[in-house]
C-alpha cells in the first residue's frame, strides 16, 4: 500500500498510517460538497436553455476539480470559435465513470446520501441537452450572419454618403470657384472696378514713371529720338 492523498483535507498519509475520516474531514467535506453541488446546480439550469457565446480564451478556458474522479475537467465545450457554457461539466457528470466514482467517493467519505444524486446527470438529460445545443448554435449562427449583414449595409450606406458629398462638392463648389476666378479676371481688366488690384496696378505704373525720371533722359533719348522721328515722319 502506497501513500494516500485526501483532496478534502489536502493531506498526504504515508504507508503504515490511516487517514482519519473524522470530524475535521467531515466538516471540510460539507463545505467542499456544498460548493460542488452549487456548481452542478448552476450548470443544470442551462440543460433546457444552453448558453452559447463567442469563444473568449480569457473567460471560457475554466476548469473544475471533480472530487469524485480526482480529475480536472474543462467547464465549457468549445471549438475555438464558439463556446457552450457548462457543456464540459454536464457531459462529464453524465459519464458512467463519474457515476461509478461518485458512488465510491460517497461510500468512502460517509457523505450525505441526499446530496449524491445532485452531482450525477442522467444520460437522457444530456441527450436532450445536445439537441438544445444544436438549436442554440443554429440560432447563434443566424444572429451572427444577421449582424455581419447589418455591418455590411452600414458600411455601404457610409460609402454612398461619402460619394454623394464628393459629387455635390464637384457639382456646386467647383463651378463656384471657377466663377470667382472669372470675376477676378474681369475686375482686373475693368477700369471702373474700384478694386485693390487696380490701385496696386496704378501704384506700380507710378513707380515705373518715377524710375524712368530717375534713370535720366540719357538712357531714353535714343528711344525718344527714334519715336520723335517716327512721329515726325507720320
Ligand atoms: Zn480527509
Ligand atoms: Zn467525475
Amino acid at each position: 500500500m502506497g501513500t494516500f492523498y485526501c483532496a478534502i483535507c489536502r493531506q498526504t498519509t504515508f504507508t503504515g498510517k490511516r487517514h482519519i475520516f473524522g470530524k475535521n474531514h467531515q466538516s471540510r467535506l460539507r463545505v467542499v460538497l456544498l460548493k460542488f453541488v452549487e456548481k452542478v446546480k448552476e450548470a443544470r439550469r442551462t440543460l433546457k436553455k444552453p448558453q452559447v457565446e463567442k469563444f473568449d480564451c480569457t473567460q471560457h478556458k475554466q476548469t473544475f476539480w471533480c472530487y469524485c474522479c480526482g480529475l480536472n475537467i474543462e467547464s465549457n465545450v468549445t471549438d475555438g470559435n464558439m463556446a457552450v457554457l457548462h457543456g464540459g461539466l454536464l457531459e462529464h457528470m453524465a459519464t458512467p465513470e463519474h457515476k461509478k466514482n461518485t458512488h465510491k467517493f460517497w461510500w468512502e467519505n460517509k457523505a450525505d446520501p441526499k446530496l449524491r444524486d445532485k452531482v450525477i446527470i442522467a444520460e437522457e438529460e444530456t441527450e436532450r441537452f445536445k439537441v438544445e445545443v444544436a438549436k442554440a448554435l443554429e440560432s447563434y449562427v443566424e444572429k451572427e450572419d444577421e449582424y455581419i449583414k447589418q455591418q455590411a449595409d452600414l458600411l455601404r450606406a457610409q460609402e454612398k454618403h461619402r460619394q454623394e458629398v464628393l459629387q455635390s462638392l464637384l457639382e456646386v463648389c467647383f463651378p463656384r470657384m471657377q466663377w470667382h476666378v472669372m470675376q477676378s479676371r474681369s475686375r482686373l481688366t475693368d477700369p471702373t472696378a474700384p478694386t485693390c488690384l487696380r490701385r496696386i496696378l496704378s501704384a506700380l505704373s507710378f513707380c515705373l514713371k518715377d524710375q524712368s525720371s530717375r534713370w535720366g533722359a540719357a538712357s531714353w533719348t535714343p528711344w525718344l529720338k527714334c519715336r520723335g522721328l517716327q512721329q515726325d515722319k507720320a
